[in-house]
């Protein structure tokens, strides 16, 4: 089983400076399609179902799937809610089995952020799960600001408060604004790097970005090399999606069938998380035995980290060994 919290994820993202892929899901073949990549791109994973996606996204038939998938994949996965915007939809979450939520009080005065945030935390850590918080305005219609341009910098995330809202709410993860946009950017994305220098400066928990999906290597490079641990993609793997469901109309016509528009989804979904997983360097990170393996027990890997990493049992076999000897026995 390779469940894990979005914690233990991050912990080793940073210890090893990489992101882990926050993929958004909307229904089975983007499951398959996700865990496919995975699988070949040995890399951890946080799979994420979003609030916004309710009105056609049933959270409690595809958690069992999720589960279903995370037990046999040999990679460690969070399942995370995206976007919560409500108690409700959170403690539907925790209810699924969801190992990471998202509270999102960005809409939110800053105090009530805090208050919200602090309350949700306190439940949430009580029964092992992390969760992630957002301060600032994220471009794209979630938040304050809708379409494709940058919030204005009076709505991104201030460092100071950053650092005040990390200290009150104790959030395991922070989703900063600094100038991404959910959905399509206009125009190249332009990032606040002294922004977000200042942010990690003043904070000591992983950064979060959302609107990942058409942000250039170079700036994911600088953004992993800033603290940023996670990065949400949506956009680009309906896009990619999409874009295979049409090259397959366009060419075979009215030959075409439903598994057949089944198929070039997965490859669509697949080929753009495949991309992002070695954008975010989190591609290869599962192909040695690691410290993610403590937890995540999901391949064979597990068993050689907790013989050569684990100084508890090292010890006790040492000091049954030594008794046996001193007893004249045969050490088991
Ligand atoms: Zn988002």
């Amino acid at each position: 089983m390779g469940l894990v919290t979005l914690v233990d994820l991050l912990k080793d993202a940073d210890s090893r400076k990489y992101a882990v892929g926050g993929f958004v899901l909307v229904n089975l073949e983007w499951l398959q399609a996700v865990a496919e990549a995975a699988q070949r791109k040995q890399s951890p994973l946080c799979l994420c179902i979003a609030q916004v996606h309710f009105d056609f996204v049933d959270m409690e038939a595809l958690a069992p799937a999720i589960h279903q998938a995370s037990k046999q994949l040999p990679v460690p996965v969070a399942v995370h809610l995206d976007h919560g915007k409500t108690l409700d939809a959170i403690m539907r979450a925790i209810k699924c089995g969801f190992t990471s939520v998202m509270f999102d009080g960005s809409d939110l005065p800053f105090e009530e952020n805090v208050e919200m945030t602090r309350r949700i935390v306190d439940f949430a850590h009580s029964v092992g799960v992390s969760v992630e918080a957002e301060l600032g305005a994220v471009g794209g219609g979630y938040g304050k600001v809708e379409g494709g341009e940058a919030p204005p910098p009076e709505l991104l995330t201030d460092p100071l408060q950053a650092a005040e809202f990390v200290r009150r709410t104790n959030c395991d993860a922070l989703a900063v604004a600094i100038g991404t946009v959910h959905g399509k950017y206009k125009g190249k994305p332009k990032l606040d790097f002294e922004r977000l220098k200042k942010i990690r400066e003043l904070t000591d928990v992983p950064l979060v970005l959302h609107g990942g999906s058409g942000i250039p290597p170079e700036d994911v490079k600088r953004a992993i090399e800033l603290g940023v641990r996670k990065i949400n993609i949506y956009y680009d793997m309906q896009k990619s999606a999409t874009d295979r469901i049409r090259e397959l109309i366009n060419r075979d016509g009215e030959n075409v069938t439903y598994p057949d528009i089944m198929s070039a989804c997965k490859q669509g979904v697949r080929e753009a998380v495949e991309y992002y997983m070695d954008v975010f360097a989190s591609s290869g990170k599962c192909s040695a035995p690691n410290i993610l393996c403590r937890n995540c027990q999901a391949c064979s890997h597990a068993e050689r980290v907790s013989l050569s990493l684990s100084d508890e049992e090292l010890a006790r076999r040492i000091a049954i060994a030594v008794a046996e000897a001193l007893k004249g026995g045969n050490p088991q």
